[in-house]
């Protein structure tokens, strides 16, 4: 797809880190599957994996986790103990 950001950039699959904060807590994920504009490097994630970053920091504010920081092939296996 053409990227909504540059107008000009295809873009292609890659990964990323997400950063989300909400309130007191902080998740970070990383190796996000996403595609990336080849020129300004905006990232877009599919519907599926932004559903699954949201659910997992809900799980967190429920369980009152305030920080977590894993590779997103992991999320799956939530809840582990975070070191
Ligand atoms: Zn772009």
């Amino acid at each position: 797809m053409i990227c909504f950001i540059c107008n000009k950039g295809e873009t292609a699959q890659g990964t990323t880190s997400v950063l989300l904060e909400r309130e007191d807590i902080s998740l970070t994920i990383h190796n996000v599957p996403v595609l990336v504009c080849q020129i300004c490097n905006e990232a877009y994630a599919d519907e599926g994996v932004t559903a699954s970053l949201l659910n997992e920091a809900e799980k967190m504010a429920n369980d009152g986790i305030k920080v977590v920081s894993h590779d997103f092939a992991l999320a799956d296996k939530y809840p582990q103990p975070y070191s």
